[in-house]
């Protein structure tokens, strides 16, 4: 529609970090050269809201936060946009779970994430799919790369998301009966542990994934991709790390209505995909598997084409995370500039500058040194013209300049949508 004001919200996961040494002392994303970014700058306004206070946020968290939902009114575990994302179609009294298929050798851990092609995790969770036999039904399905989505449907009693996480590293914290949040944590024990049931009610749920997890390792063990892999010597998966289980549907209200435009998604990560779903938003898929320039160059025509047909349109840009985990700072600052020069120079050319406005943001803090979420303070740069200049978009200028009103990454996306 001619006329009216466009919002194009972007979140690069897990881009800002901590000074980097090796960059001078810079972080990736003040070392990253961004020409582009410095035309938005020009009429501007900076924030550096906490996402979660003292706790480092995972990315639903950060997602719902930055998209307006507070994670600690909304959240009933992450495994329901993740289910939702990959179309597995939860509903409230199944249980929805995030799953990364990953290795242990001698009852300790090897490693959380065992990359696979495509077309093997696709063989090996339709094979879990079929073969795994268990007291309730369920669907299983591949996700992107090691991920997964398990959705337990009927069974012998009721479900429960009062249960621990298998998956070192994620420890879920329980906010009354509804709410429920991982949070990343150091992992210090290597052993495997059991998922326990944090309640009584969830005994029976412990009991069902368990038996879950013992029958899909012994498929996987016996599967052609396993012994494909172990063959050509490939890392290869034989164990499945659950997380997130969520009971129930957490209820956002829908995104259109709440600030009245139409808002669509460009995005490939289910997690995000299913946040976007959840609170109501078109979906615009892109295929994750590829490199950084044809993922760049395939996001700004769906942009471009989502701008035309949509008032608002939130982007996830997924690299920058990865690469913080595997401690790639370099690549990670080089990402940001491919960042800048495919998609946000292609923004340039797309919006108008006058009405229009563009936010760049993260979920949350991701260091490279430590290869983990953090829970430090997230640089947002909010672009309209009634702003004044700013010279540098990093964490320091937004610590320093940056509008004290929005405090919360909960903040951002009311301001976002009075302009
Ligand atoms: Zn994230």
């Amino acid at each position: 529609m001619v006329g009216v004001n466009k919002t194009v919200f972007i979140i690069v996961d897990g881009m800002a970090d901590l000074p980097i040494k090796e960059l001078g002392n810079k972080t990736p994303l003040d070392y990253a050269i961004k020409n582009n970014l410095h035309k938005f700058l020009r009429h501007s306004e900076l924030a550096y809201p906490t996402v979660l206070g003292k706790m480092a946020p995972q990315s639903d968290a950060g997602v719902m936060a930055d998209l307006g939902y507070d994670p600690i009114k909304y959240s009933t575990g992450r495994g329901w946009f993740e289910c939702l994302g990959l179309g597995m179609k939860p509903e409230t009294g199944q249980l929805s779970i995030r799953i990364n298929f990953g290795s242990v050798y001698n009852g300790m851990l090897k490693d959380v994430r065992v990359y696979m092609q495509e077309d093997e995790l696709e063989e090996l969770s339709n094979e879990i799919n079929d073969r795994v036999k268990i007291s309730a039904d369920f669907d299983f399905k591949a996700g992107v790369g090691y991920r997964a989505g398990l959705v337990l449907r009927n069974g012998g009693g009721r479900f429960s998301h009062f249960v621990s996480n298998n998956e070192p590293g994620y420890t879920a914290k329980f906010f009354g009966n509804k709410i429920k949040l991982s949070f990343a944590t150091e992992i210090n024990n290597r052993r495997i542990q059991k998922i326990k049931a944090i309640r009584n009610e969830a005994a029976y749920t412990a009991e069902v994934l368990n038996d879950f997890i013992l029958k899909a390792s012994k498929v996987i063990k016996s599967s052609k991709v396993y012994n494909e892999r172990v063959k050509k010597r490939l890392p290869v998966p034989n164990y499945l790390f659950l997380r997130d289980a969520a009971d129930s549907d957490p209820g956002l209200e829908d995104i259109n209505r709440k600030y009245g435009r139409k808002w669509v998604t460009v995005a490939g990560m289910p997690l995000e995909k299913g946040i976007a779903l959840s609170a109501g938003m078109s979906v615009l898929n892109v295929n994750e598997n590829k490199n950084i320039k044809e993922d760049f160059e395939e996001k700004i025509k769906k942009i471009t084409y989502a701008i035309s047909k949509f008032d608002a349109v939130y982007v996830h840009i997924k690299q920058t995370d990865s690469l913080s985990h595997l401690g790639k700072f370099i690549d990670k600052y080089a990402v940001i500039e491919a960042m800048d020069k495919i998609i946000i120079s292609g923004l340039s050319r797309v919006m108008d500058p006058n009405k229009d406005t563009l936010v760049l943001t993260c979920d949350h803090a991701t260091s490279s040194k430590l290869k983990r979420h953090i829970n430090s303070n997230i640089p947002v740069m909010i672009a309209n013209d009634r702003f004044r200049s700013h010279t540098s978009f990093d964490e320091s200028s937004c610590r320093t300049d940056g509008n004290k009103s929005i405090k919360k990454a909960v903040d951002i996306m009311p301001f976002v949508m009075k302009l």
